[in-house]
């Protein structure tokens, strides 16, 4: 079989301490990986610099020099993000390769999950998700965080893989998929899936970051999963027009109890009209409201201009 070209991408926002250990061992694993005769030797790591303060892009440019048969870079004009560095990684390196291994930086993701990750391609995968088996060395409010973000999405309709983050492999024509989402709002765990194809999974256990601060402190974390919740699901509309559909059913209730108040004499004059009236424009307001934002929803997706297929086999004779 005809050996294929891999590229690794690793975004790397301020990782000058992280860096010489990940290249090094990044590097064994390419010359193994070689050695093997599982990927072809034009196969390189690519090193995304997401506009950092520190040395990390002249540690780059260093290694690049030194060895340009394995490393090559990409250096950000600015500070864009994490899905932004992965996503200029993978669709840069995506011309010059049959497909791309996506992992952090900080060897947080384990490097020996890439052997795997490459036989599942080699039999026919075109995307193979890293999933976590453990969060034994996170710690208690890590985990509980980023469980409860993975459920808090699942509920509010964004289809992405538990515990997946962005270690993943994504065939060329799974990229040439994903490039056609034009949209801004990047949230690649939710996209990946709808890019479709033959996928698979690869389990490895994440271990804990080798040196430096994460990058994703709470703040962060938060305004990610609402990112990832409103850029992929309108699901928050929805939930306005349903709570304005049952604040118009207790409104009826209440419309039902102010009368017996009033009949029954138990109410001061005013209040039956006034309690019924606040209850049931409440609840048309709302409605109204979710009506209003169903449109405006639609509006959002179609704005995003994703496309509506991707065809993966198309047979015919005369092709
Ligand atoms: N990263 C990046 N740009 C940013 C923030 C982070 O490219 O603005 C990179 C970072 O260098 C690392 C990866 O994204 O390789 C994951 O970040 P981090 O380890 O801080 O996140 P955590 O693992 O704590 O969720
Ligand atoms: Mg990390």
């Amino acid at each position: 079989m005809e050996k294929k070209i891999l590229y690794m991408v690793l975004p790397c926002y301020n990782e000058e301490e992280v860096l010489e250990e990940a290249s090094r061992q990044i590097k064994e694993k390419m010359l193994d990986l070689m050695k093997r005769e599982l990927i072809s030797e034009k196969s390189r790591v690519c090193l995304v610099n997401d506009g950092s303060k520190d040395k990390t892009w002249d540690m780059i440019q260093a290694l690049h020099e030194e060895c340009p048969e394995i490393f090559s870079g990409i250096c950000l004009s600015r500070n864009k993000g994490h899905q932004n560095a992965v996503l200029a990684g993978m669709l840069t390196c995506k011309d010059y390769s049959d497909y791309v291994i996506s992992m952090d930086a900080d060897l947080q993701d384990d490097i020996n999950a890439i052997d795997e990750m490459v036989i599942k391609y080699n039999e026919g995968a075109d995307v193979v998700y890293g999933v976590r088996s453990a969060r034994t060395t996170d710690t208690f409010f890590k985990r509980f965080t980023a469980e409860g973000f993975y459920r808090v999405m699942n509920a509010m309709g964004v289809e992405s893989v538990f515990n997946h983050a962005d270690f993943r492999l994504m065939s060329k024509r799974a990229l040439e998929g994903l490039s056609q989402f034009k949209e801004v709002n990047l949230f690649l765990r939710g996209l990946v899936p709808m890019v479709g194809y033959t996928t698979a999974i690869v389990t490895y256990e994440r271990k804990e970051r080798f040196a430096g601060e994460s990058k994703y402190p709470l703040r962060k974390m938060i305004s990610f999963a609402w990112e990832g919740i409103t850029s992929l699901s309108t699901k928050p509309i929805t939930m306005i027009s349903t709570m304005g559909f049952v604040v118009i059913l207790i409104s009826i209730i209440m419309i039902i109890y102010a009368l017996v108040s009033f009949f029954t004499g138990n109410s001061v004059p005013g209040w039956a009209s006034i309690m019924a009236s606040i209850w049931f424009i409440g609840g048309l307001l709302l409605l109204s409201i979710g009506i209003v934002g169903q449109y405006v929803g639609k509006i959002y997706m179609e704005t995003k201009a994703r496309p509506r297929y991707i065809i993966k086999d198309f047979l015919n004779e005369d092709k």
